[in-house]
């Protein structure tokens, strides 16, 4: 299995939860964990996407508006917003070409046979970036992208994308809600950003039924949100087999998370991760590549990145 990391970016918004700060817990937890983890896992650090490659999902107006707002905060030192929640830095513009180079390396590496699976350590997140439209801290949908790319290998026909972070992924599902080859399923607490994904929304067209939203109120007990969305895994799974599964693992759907109100514990996303490889083997066959979206308490993060880690390994051994 291949840990994916990233180069971590030197500038901090105060008071923005989408800082610096989240990666390097995730690594210096990682390294704590190190011991336990390096017999099994890789660390890699690959190559940043090429910008034209992002407009397999994004419109080139999308992909000209997050440049031309990079480029402006590199020439001026500033932190800029194309839209009230998400800032670019100087470093934006490679964090983000890295987050989403990183999603199609670790596609084609699983894919090849090269690791069992795969998580991206990448930020910024990507799930609420639509085709058109940076937002909710994300400038490019990297699982999106990650998704469109493993449709161009052979022998992948039907991607799933599981997003279990507390906010709806509506930017992967905008992306996706008329193609049928990708299902999307995501649960989220509802009432809160973006305030999209109510069950209603199934998709449309030739994608009509391969999205299905689980939008759920905050402070449950823990069990409820597991059930729920193992629930809607084998809805998802009795009409749609993938070859190949992407995770958006939000770490902010945690108990102790600044942002959300659900209630998961460690062992709680643990049983997650591993009914999700063990529900879709029949035809993912091992094949999982996780992303990190949010999770916003550093400390929780850490702890939640390493037992995916661990989970990860075991059940795709
Ligand atoms: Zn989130």
């Amino acid at each position: 299995m291949a840990l994916k990391t990233v180069g971590l970016f030197p500038l901090r918004l105060p008071g923005h939860p989408e800082h610096q700060g989240r990666l390097r817990a995730v690594m210096s937890a990682l390294e704590r964990a190190l011991p336990e983890l390096h017999q099994d896992v890789t660390p890699v650090v690959p190559e940043s996407a090429d910008p034209a490659l992002t407009e397999l999902v994004h419109s080139s107006g999308h992909v000209e508006r997050v440049r031309a707002a990079c480029e402006r905060a590199i020439e001026t030192g500033q932190i800029l917003r194309l839209d009230p929640d998400t800032p670019v830095s100087p470093g934006s513009w490679d964090a983000a070409l890295a987050a989403a180079g990183c999603g199609v390396a670790a596609v084609d590496a699983v894919l090849a046979g090269e690791y069992r699976a795969a998580f991206c350590v990448v930020r910024p997140p990507g799930h609420h970036a639509t085709r058109d439209r940076a937002m909710g801290f994300c400038l490019f949908n990297s699982i999106a992208l990650a998704a469109r790319h493993a449709l161009t290998r052979p022998g992948i026909e039907r991607v799933l994308i599981v997003d279990w972070d507390v906010h709806h992924g509506n930017g992967t599902q905008d992306i996706f809600y008329e193609d049928p080859s990708v299902f999307f399923l995501s649960m989220h607490q509802h009432p809160l950003f973006p305030g999209t994904g109510p069950a209603h929304e199934r998709g449309r067209g030739a994608g009509e039924g391969t999205t299905l939203n689980l939008p759920m109120p905050a402070g449950l007990a823990p069990q409820r949100y597991v059930d729920t969305l193992l629930d809607g895994l084998d809805d998802a799974l009795d009409r749609f087999a993938p070859d190949l599964t992407l995770v958006s693992a939000g770490f902010d759907a945690g108990a102790e998370d600044p942002l959300g109100g659900f209630t998961l514990t460690e062992a709680d996303f643990a049983a997650l991760a591993h009914e999700v490889v063990e529900r879709t083997r029949p035809t993912s066959r091992n094949r999982v590549v996780s992303f990190l979206e949010g999770g916003y308490n550093p400390d929780e993060l850490g702890r939640n990145v390493v037992s995916h880690l661990k989970v990860l390994r075991d059940a795709t051994a």
